[in-house]
């Protein structure tokens, strides 16, 4: 065994990767040429990254001289692209092609698994590297990383395994050769492979070459230069008028996780306090991991056209986080360092200019096209109503877009639509919060405002229930929960009686506030009950009864405090159980309570029981 044998290690792939190997080699998605763009796309990152070292390392030999060459082998069956970027060592190559980093992988990897995804979720989720499997069979990977002498070699048949061994690869940065599937060889064509290239990688910032073994055979004795197949221009900095929608798109799918056609192209120019440009993209989809912990913005922060940071969370606030593009300025040294860079104020002010810029294009989205809007904000208006729930000065702006369903007319309407055309004396906004509109308007709690019209948000966003309580007012209107606390909704003929309130009543009261402690905090009349018998809700400053059960359901833990029973005094079973005697009123007057947890969708502890009774009530 010679030396080098020796020091080969075979490694498994991580359970995740293996799966999704297996997904990615056996997957009958059309758009297999997708690969080359992930490839490229390496190999670019790589070369920027390089790029940027060399800047601001001294010690190096800054270089400029970056390119990404394709070689398609037709008699060996293989391509091979190659990049002098910062290459890989062995510890790199471990972890980087051997695990993965992407967050939502597991969700994703799930669905494919279960054949419930949408096969095109391969394209959109951009499995990067490992999509070189949907090709080859083999994948082999030289490199030599920019500040080691000794170079390394990964292999795999994307099959549980890889294999890690020393090699000697002159020089900096990488070559991935790929031995092509039997029945993918028109990837072994030179025009296929420059036409993906123009398709998908054309505004890659470092030339692109592509050339191939028959190529130089023919060209031995012509002595012809190579061909560049991209632009390479920094599309940002070109033209408006120069650029075509086409463009845009490949420029899109090229830096972000999108492979459709962005909703939105926001391409502008700054000049003033900040110089700028910009070039961010509205999606029209969401991608897999928005809600996901570990998901960062999706921005590149570029200096004079050098790629510094794509990592930057001070760039753009975190519930912009969906918005693909870049950020070119000048205001800003090449040798930065990334930590200088977080609380930078220059990146502040540009931070704070870009939001006020995204927030005015979705304003205006909403004023030319509705439809356009609807999908967008179902897509993304969650994660932006995450901006309401920090302190920033963007309040006001979300709001001139944030719409809401609302019981009254069954529209989408805006807080300022509330206060103008839905305005009430008392100066509130009335929400309720649950899982969909065919629930909340059935809610008990619904009653007396659907009887006397008043307009009730009906908040089925989890994110509301956090902001709402903390903002407290919009204008001079203040946010009211309806299922929480004491409501006054003016003249209420109830109110009347409940002065009136007879000694039987004030008395049955009183029974079940002692028979009921266990189960809840009070008992009183309600004013909000016009048909049914009950209800709950939750006291004046106690957690809102929906966000105390999302907490739940998400293992947080909340203090245990009980609901308050209301009832509702006219209502015959509560008549009923009233007039009965203590004996039986001792075994009845349960119902009530169950009667109001079953208005809230919850289950009982025990329905036959609950049932047995009403039966037996009724043939009192
Ligand atoms: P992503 O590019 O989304 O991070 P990939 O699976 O495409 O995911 O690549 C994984 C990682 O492998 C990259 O982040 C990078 O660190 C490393 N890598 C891949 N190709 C190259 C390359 N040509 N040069 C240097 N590093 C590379």
């Amino acid at each position: 065994m010679t030396k080098q044998q020796a020091e080969k290690k075979t490694v498994k792939f991580e359970t995740e990767v293996s799966k999704l190997l297996d997904i990615v080699a056996n997957s009958l998605y059309t758009e297999k040429e997708i690969f080359l763009r992930e490839l490229i796309s390496n190999s670019s990152d790589a070369c920027e990254k390089l790029r940027y070292v060399s800047q601001t390392d001294s010690s190096l030999n800054k270089t400029n001289q970056f390119e990404i060459r394709i070689h398609i082998h037709e008699k060996n069956k293989t391509i091979t692209i190659t990049d002098n970027g910062i290459g890989m060592n062995e510890q790199d190559m471990q972890s980087n092609l051997g695990t993965i980093a992407k967050s939502g992988t597991e969700d994703f990897i799930k669905k494919m698994g279960d054949k419930k995804g949408d096969i095109n979720q391969i394209g959109k989720f951009g499995v990067g590297f490992y999509s070189s499997f949907m090709v080859s069979d083999q994948v082999v990977v030289r490199s030599k990383k920019y500040d080691s002498e000794i170079s390394f070699l990964w292999t795999s048949d994307g099959k549980g395994t890889f294999s890690i061994e020393k090699t000697e690869y002159s020089k900096v940065g990488t070559e991935i050769t790929l031995s092509v599937k039997k029945d993918e060889n028109e990837f072994l064509s030179k025009y296929k492979i420059e036409e993906i290239v123009k398709k998908y990688s054309d505004f890659v910032p470092f030339p692109i070459f592509v050339s191939s073994e028959d190529d130089k055979k023919e060209k031995k004795d012509k002595e012809e230069k190579e061909i560049q197949v991209n632009s390479a221009e920094a599309i940002w900095l070109k033209e408006k008028s120069k650029i075509k929608d086409e463009d845009y798109k490949n420029f899109y799918n090229q830096t972000s996780s999108f492979y459709d056609e962005p909703l939105k192209t926001i391409h502008f120019k700054a000049e003033g306090v900040v110089n700028y440009t910009s070039l961010l993209f509205l999606p029209k989809s969401q991608p897999q991991d928005l809600y996901h912990p570990d998901r960062k913005n999706n921005l590149k922060l570029y200096v004079n056209k050098v790629f510094i940071s794509d990592k930057l969370d001070t760039l753009i606030p975190a519930w912009l986080r969906f918005i693909p593009g870049v950020v070119d300025t000048e205001d800003l040294s090449l040798n930065i360092s990334r930590e200088i860079l977080q609380n930078n104020a220059v990146i502040n002010k540009i931070s704070s200019a870009l939001t006020k810029r995204v927030l005015k294009e979705i304003s205006d989205l909403k004023k030319k096209n509705k439809i356009e809007f609807e999908e967008f904000w179902k897509n993304f208006g969650p994660v932006i109503k995450e901006g309401l729930y920090e302190f920033n000065d963007f309040h006001d702006k979300i709001f001139n877009f944030t719409v809401f369903n609302c019981s009254e007319n069954n529209e989408m309407i805006t807080l300022d639509d509330y206060v103008t055309k839905y305005s009430n004396d008392n100066k509130k906004i009335y929400y309720i919060s649950g899982e969909n509109r065919e629930n909340l308007m059935n809610s008990p709690q619904m009653e007396l405002f659907k009887n006397k019209k008043i307009n009730v948000l009906l908040v089925t966003d989890p994110v509301d229930e956090f902001w709402m309580p903390m903002k407290m007012k919009f204008k001079d209107y203040e946010f009211t929960s309806i299922t929480k606390g004491e409501i006054d909704i003016g003249e209420n003929p109830k109110n009347e009686k409940d002065t009136k309130e007879s000694k039987e009543v004030s008395d049955f009261i009183k029974y079940l506030k002692d028979h009921l402690k266990d189960k809840v905090k009070d008992v009183k009349i309600s004013k909000r009950l016009t048909k049914s018998a009950s209800c709950l809700v939750a006291d004046e400053n106690d957690m809102d009864m929906h966000l105390k059960k999302l907490m739940a359901a998400n293992n947080q833990t909340t203090n245990d405090e009980k609901r308050i029973l209301e009832i509702n005094t006219d209502h015959s079973l509560v008549l009923k159980v009233q007039s009965l005697n203590k004996e039986q009123k001792d075994k009845f007057s349960e119902i009530l309570y169950d009667h109001a947890k079953l208005m809230e969708g919850e289950n009982l502890d025990d329905p036959k029981k609950y049932t047995n009774l009403i039966t037996e009530l009724v043939s009192l």
